[in-house]
């Protein structure tokens, strides 16, 4: 049996990023006190505890969490994590930023997290399903198309998403395709979900980049740290534009090539090797490696506080552009803004994910499905908005980029609380 031990100290401190990040931006606005300590609060937590038979007929039991912070501008959002890392506090600090992201990008969603204690690679495929569908179970109190809709996040995929779709609609006895977003098109799935996130992630770095006079595609070096939903996908789209993709890795470790990777070639190889390492055009690094690589764009696009108070000055990129949720800390953070690096925030540069997340349960809720071109430039109007918007108000308060962000999405939140006003 694998004993999950989940590394308290790091996740905790996803949780005192998100907290720390939020203390700093409410300097900014004129809330008041009450107020602020009102959105410092998750609203409601679950904590699950289930069994899930093996293949080997044994039962083990599972941990497995549900968290919505905010839900003052509607059901709240915010996907599903399984990976040997989930905690309660990682659940929480995910599920804030989601409620920021939600406002930043002016979606009617408040923000929610879920997470699963398990490596879903040390799984069947039977006994991933029957993990899911027990824990699906779990969470129907407080998940229904008007109160509560996930979505894939690290270790899921819209297989997982199916299962869960399948679950709800057995139990309430009809189908039910908004009850998750990021399923696949034959049961509801939207065009264009699976490559949302990392689209976005690059048509903010095509912003950046523009904003900061670079306008020339081929002579961008960029990194990208984490290779699943949101990296490879970040990268086919910024290969297929010309920008010279110099690194990407996974867990086991990366790629270098300092004149470009042939990114398709390489998804390729993942497809077949089941990493990036050893791939032949390219030389084997180490994430830590990758991370102070030379090039002009950084993309972590892994997970949480990867560059901290012990990397951040040896980070050569000018231009960090946040695919992960969380992957810089407050020290990281304070470092770069004083090398004069650019940073994206995690919730405006992801923010592509939950906004074809939007349209793809719209879309469920209306049985009115759009094409790709529709949804791809939908999407680029949002998020591009967003950016400008962003932008502008770091340039209005000098702030940086996650400051101004913050201070957006949170304004937005206070709003829809004091106008609801306080129940009872
Ligand atoms: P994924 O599971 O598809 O891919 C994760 C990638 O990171 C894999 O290549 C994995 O090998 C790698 N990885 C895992 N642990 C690592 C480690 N310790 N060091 C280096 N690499 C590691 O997950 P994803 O959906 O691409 O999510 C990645 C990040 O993006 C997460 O922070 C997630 O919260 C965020 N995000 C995802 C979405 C989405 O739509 N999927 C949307 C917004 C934000």
């Amino acid at each position: 049996m694998v004993v999950a031990m989940p590394n308290h100290r790091e996740h905790a401190d996803a949780y005192q990023t998100a907290l720390a990040q939020y203390d700093r931006a409410v300097r900014y606005t004129s809330l008041k006190d009450d107020l602020i300590d009102y959105m410092r609060y998750p609203r409601r937590e679950l904590t699950v505890n289930f069994p899930v038979r093996r293949d080997d007929g044994t039962i083990e039991m599972f941990t497995g969490y549900r968290v919505h912070h905010n839900t003052a501008m509607g059901p709240s959002k915010g996907g599903i994590r399984y990976s040997l890392g989930v905690t309660l506090d990682e659940i929480r600090a995910l599920s804030m930023w989601m409620s920021w992201k939600c406002a930043l990008v002016n979606l009617p969603y408040g923000g929610a997290k879920g997470g699963v204690v398990v490596d879903p690679r040390n799984l069947s495929l039977g006994e991933l399903e029957r993990l899911t569908r027990r824990y699906a179970s779990e969470l129907i109190p407080l998940m229904s198309p008007q109160m509560d809709i996930p979505a894939p996040d690290m270790g899921t995929n819209a297989q997982v998403m199916a299962w869960i779709m399948d679950t709800y609609s057995m139990t309430v006895g009809y189908s039910v395709p908004a009850i998750v977003t990021g399923k696949p098109l034959s049961v509801g799935g939207s065009e264009g979900r699976t490559e949302a996130t990392g689209r976005g992630v690059i048509m903010c770095m095509i912003s950046t980049l523009k904003h900061h006079g670079y306008h020339d595609a081929t002579a961008t070096r960029i990194a990208i740290q984490g290779f699943g939903n949101v990296g490879s996908h970040a990268a086919d789209y910024a290969h297929a534009l010309g920008y010279k993709i110099v690194a990407v890795s996974d867990v086991y470790g990366g790629i270098h090539n300092p004149n470009g990777l042939d990114i398709p070639a390489v998804l390729r190889h993942v497809k077949e090797t089941g990493k990036v390492h050893d791939f032949p055009d390219a030389e084997n690094i180490t994430n830590d490696e990758l991370l102070v690589l030379d090039c002009d764009v950084l993309i972590p696009a892994a997970l949480e506080g990867q560059i901290t108070r012990e990397n951040a000055d040896d980070i050569k990129a000018q231009f960090v552009i946040e695919g992960a949720n969380g992957p810089t800390t407050p020290d990281g953070d304070d470092i770069l803004n004083d090398r004069g690096v650019v940073i994206v925030p995690d919730i405006l540069a992801n923010s592509g994910g939950v906004i074809v997340s939007y349209f793809e349960w719209v879309q469920d809720l209306q049985a009115f499905f759009w094409d790709k071109d529709d949804i791809f430039a939908r999407l680029g109007r949002i998020i591009n908005n967003a950016y400008q918007q962003t932008q502008q108000t770091a340039e209005d308060l000098h702030i940086d980029m996650r400051t101004a962000a913050q201070v957006t999405a949170i304004n937005r939140v206070a709003n829809a609380i004091t106008t609801r006003g306080f129940y009872p």
